[in-house]
């Protein structure tokens, strides 16, 4: 039934979750459920996955944009339906992945992918740089300090030698959020580009009684700056500037504390961070860079710093080691001498449980 607006509750259909997952399995998947005996990357880009029932099934991983059209889409479903039997998948990292269960049908795939300019880039796999997980920025959401699809464009149109090969000691985890909520893998990735603002809200007391609950304003604030102030006729807040560190906690609870601002706004680099468990457990990613301008759009020094990060890790890592295993073993004096990156005050931690994070050994090095 046509949707009734006098009627809001008729033929509602709620709870019903998602399709079940097996409903768009290929058959060839759908018949090797767990039955997986090794897999292989043939080229960058190309998988092969082998079954105990002897079934093959090869895998071509191709970048994508995240933010798609409806018409992208459907080029990616015709596609699927002229090879792969209309069957087609995304990766937890966004990338399209098209499968076929024969050797044969894997040429004129490629083949096809390859004639349509470069929208369905072959790579994304083994010791690359993947593509990059990142948020809704300027384009979608109202806390933003950096843009997120104008940023990766520009960084994976700079790395993009490395999505479509194998040169690196490991693979590269890169990801973006556009404000410290941190959507996403930002907290945990080998690069991680985040947004940051450098100045504290402005208040607009006139508007804080009416738009905002003003307990949980300030309970919002992670270094208690807020607290309640009557201002003329008005209920509203203080803040101790002194004391924010312009997160923007107080804004997400209240519209009427922005703290967006063209010249203030900019962006952090953080390294070293995972999530597998593979030779040593997961990492925090940490301040490399606190701060860089906006440089719409093509945020040139943000690309020129990550590229150098990049590389001197690729040139100075050993075999499967992540970006934080490298950091840790040559010790992070050496990551900033190696890259050229400034050490400043603002990368000593000064928050709660800072202490932790300081030296408290005399083992370094000069
Ligand atoms: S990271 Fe922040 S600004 Fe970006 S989408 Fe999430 S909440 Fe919005
Ligand atoms: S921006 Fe963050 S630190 Fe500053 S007052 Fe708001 S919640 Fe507190």
């Amino acid at each position: 039934m046509p949707f009734d607006p006098t009627d809001i509750m008729k033929d509602r259909l709620t709870d019903i979750g998602p399709p079940k997952y097996d409903k768009f399995f290929p058959p060839f998947i759908k018949d090797n459920y767990g039955k997986w005996k090794y897999h292989e990357i043939l080229e960058p880009g190309v998988l092969v996955h082998v079954s105990e029932t002897g079934a093959e099934v090869y895998t071509v991983r191709v970048g994508a944009a995240r933010l798609m059209s409806v018409d992208l889409i459907r080029e990616i479903c015709d596609i699927a339906d002229k090879h792969c039997g209309g069957y087609v998948r995304w990766t937890t990292r966004n990338n399209v992945e098209f499968m076929v269960d024969d050797k044969s049908k894997l040429k004129p795939l490629m083949d096809d992918l390859k004639s349509r300019g470069n929208w369905f880039p072959i790579g994304g796999t083994g010791a690359s740089v993947t593509n990059i997980v990142h948020t809704q920025g300027w384009v979608h959401c109202h806390t933003p300090a950096i843009d997120a699809s104008g940023i990766v464009k520009a960084v994976m149109d700079e790395l993009f030698e490395y999505f479509g090969s194998h040169k690196l000691p490991a693979q590269v985890r890169i990801s973006l959020a556009c404000c410290l909520n941190m959507c996403g893998a930002v907290h945990c990735s080998d690069i991680a580009i985040l947004g940051v603002h450098r100045k504290p809200p402005i208040i607009e007391h006139e508007r804080v009684q009416n738009v905002c609950e003003i307990p949980l304003v300030i309970a919002a604030c992670p270094t208690a700056a807020i607290k309640p102030k009557k201002v003329g006729d008005y209920k509203s807040v203080e803040i101790n500037e002194n004391r924010c560190m312009f997160c923007g906690n107080c804004y997400t609870m209240c519209p009427a504390l922005p703290l967006a601002d063209g010249e203030g706004d900019g962006i952090a680099l953080w390294v070293g961070g995972k999530v597998s468990n593979s030779r040593v457990p997961p990492m925090f990613s940490k301040l490399a860079v606190p701060y860089i301008p906006n440089e719409p759009p093509r945020w040139p020094t943000t690309v020129q710093t990550i590229k150098k990060i990049l590389e001197t890790y690729a040139s100075d890592a050993r075999r499967y080691e992540r970006v934080g295993e490298w950091i840790e073993r040559i010790g992070w004096e050496r990551f900033f001498e190696k890259t050229g990156l400034e050490f400043r005050h603002e990368h000593i931690d000064d928050y709660r449980l800072a202490m932790t994070t300081w030296r408290t050994t005399t083992q370094f090095k000069f």
